[in-house]
């Protein structure tokens, strides 16, 4: 089946790509889907929410080796962007925008309209295989289709959820064709810890300040909830820090977290008022009404106080000591959760592979975008945003090169 442009991956790129293809002028477009129907993860963003792009977005905001500049600039306005598919977005007091139906199904029910009205085509339960270049065509290959065009977008995902058709094997086709590949990560995961530490806190959710430290320099600190399970620490702010723990050196990182970060007076002077209050009690007790206990005890064992230790014999520098602690509770990394549980991938398709357009260099007319690129952010709406606007460049380019001819 011939086309004149086949996109291989019906997600938040691929559709991206497809709606500004066919806005640009170009006519037989194809988005090829191994599920069973496109934009499945789409759904999944956001807890079902779908928080789509967020009201700042800076070319800083994004880690890899791809210039994300000249991209995010080609795009422009995000909320133009949708209201062109008639979506209308709101957005959150920190900034992440949002479908304003607040339902994910309005952010693909966007992309499937506008294209079938478009006549593009999606082709689902359709798994490319191969990929290559012969009589001035691209052909994208299932064991028993032959789909043939001059342009080709490549806009498979990652590693990242499996379940929702992205596994990664997809990356083979670019290998098959010399085409570097940064190796692959988890992004935005829980980051496991020892498990002897973590096992009393299991289905804890604390608020606080969490500093990732490399080799004793703090990396960046995060304010958030995190969560504890049994083997990892969880939670946004977690997330945002598992992207930054270098895979070769687990041991080297570890976390600090100050449950206490927003108390707004100082603890030493809360721990003293405390042992006036509860005078007589135990150093568990006068923690009990400031912190979770299984936190307080972690804190006491930390600095081997009995959990029976009568705080009035505490003294002014036992009590600093103690407040120290509660700071700086230390949780050595360990690794980090699979693929399974990350919402993106660190690597992929590296900068110096790629054109501005995202076009590679090595292979005129195929292009690649979103999470195939070695791109990757913190959570609040970046990487959907990226999704749009690598699709979004990748179709304009293309449109560009059909014109010129
Ligand atoms: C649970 C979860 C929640 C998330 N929430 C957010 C959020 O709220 N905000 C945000 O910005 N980001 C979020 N993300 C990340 C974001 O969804 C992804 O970064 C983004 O969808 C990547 O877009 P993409 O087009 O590169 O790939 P995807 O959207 O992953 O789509 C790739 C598509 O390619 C198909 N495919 C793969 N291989 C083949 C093949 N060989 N042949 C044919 N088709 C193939 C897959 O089935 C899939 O449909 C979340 C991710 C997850 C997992």
């Amino acid at each position: 089946m011939v086309f004149d442009l086949l996109i291989i991956g019906g997600g938040a790129s691929g559709l991206a790509a497809a709606v500004t293809a066919k806005a640009l002028g170009i006519e037989k477009i194809a988005v090829l889907e191994r599920l069973s129907r496109v934009g499945k993860k789409i759904l999944a963003t956001g807890n079902g929410r779908c928080n789509l792009s967020h009201e700042r977005i800076e070319p800083e905001d994004f880690r890899g080796s791809v210039d994300v500049t000249p991209v995010l600039e080609k795009f422009g306005d995000v909320k133009s962007f949708f209201e062109n598919l008639g979506l209308y977005t709101r957005t959150d007091s920190a900034g992440r925008m949002y479908p304003y139906s607040m339902a994910a199904t309005s952010v693909l029910d966007a992309f499937r309209l506008r294209m079938r009205e478009d006549g593009i085509e999606e082709i689902c339960d359709t798994e490319i295989t191969e990929l290559c270049f012969a009589k001035g065509q691209w052909h994208a290959r299932t064991t028993d289709v032959d789909y043939a065009a001059p342009f080709v977008i490549f806009s498979t995902g990652g590693y990242a959820a499996p379940k929702l058709g992205t596994d990664g094997s997809a990356w083979d086709l670019l290998k098959k064709l010399d085409i570097p590949v940064v190796s692959p990560t988890p992004n935005l995961c829980p980051v496991l810890s020892d498990e002897k530490i973590l096992r009393p806190l299991k289905g804890l959710r604390v608020k606080g300040e969490i500093t990732l430290y490399d080799r004793d320099e703090a990396i960046r600190t995060e304010i958030g909830e995190v969560q504890f399970t049994e083997k990892a620490l969880s939670g946004i702010c977690v997330f945002n820090l598992s992207g930054m723990i270098d895979i070769r050196r687990f041991s080297d990182h570890y976390f600090l977290f100050n449950p206490v970060a927003d108390l707004g007076i100082d603890l030493e002077s809360i721990l003293c008022t405390l042992q006036g209050t509860r005078f007589g009690m135990t150093s568990e007790e006068m923690l009990s009404g400031l912190l979770p206990k299984p936190i307080a005890r972690l804190a006491l064992k930390n600095r081997h106080i009995p959990a029976d230790f009568v705080i009035s014999d505490m003294d002014y520098r036992q009590i600093q000591m103690l407040a120290a602690q509660i700071r700086s509770l230390h949780f050595p990394v360990r690794g980090l959760a699979g693929f399974e549980q990350a919402q993106s991938t660190r690597g992929g398709i590296p900068g110096n592979a790629l054109d501005a357009n995202l076009q590679v260099k090595a292979h005129k007319g195929l292009f690649v975008t979103g999470e195939a690129c070695d791109v990757h952010a913190n959570c609040g709406g970046y990487h959907l945003h990226w999704a749009w606007a690598s699709g979004a460049a990748a179709a304009t380019a293309i449109a560009e090169q059909l014109c010129k001819k």
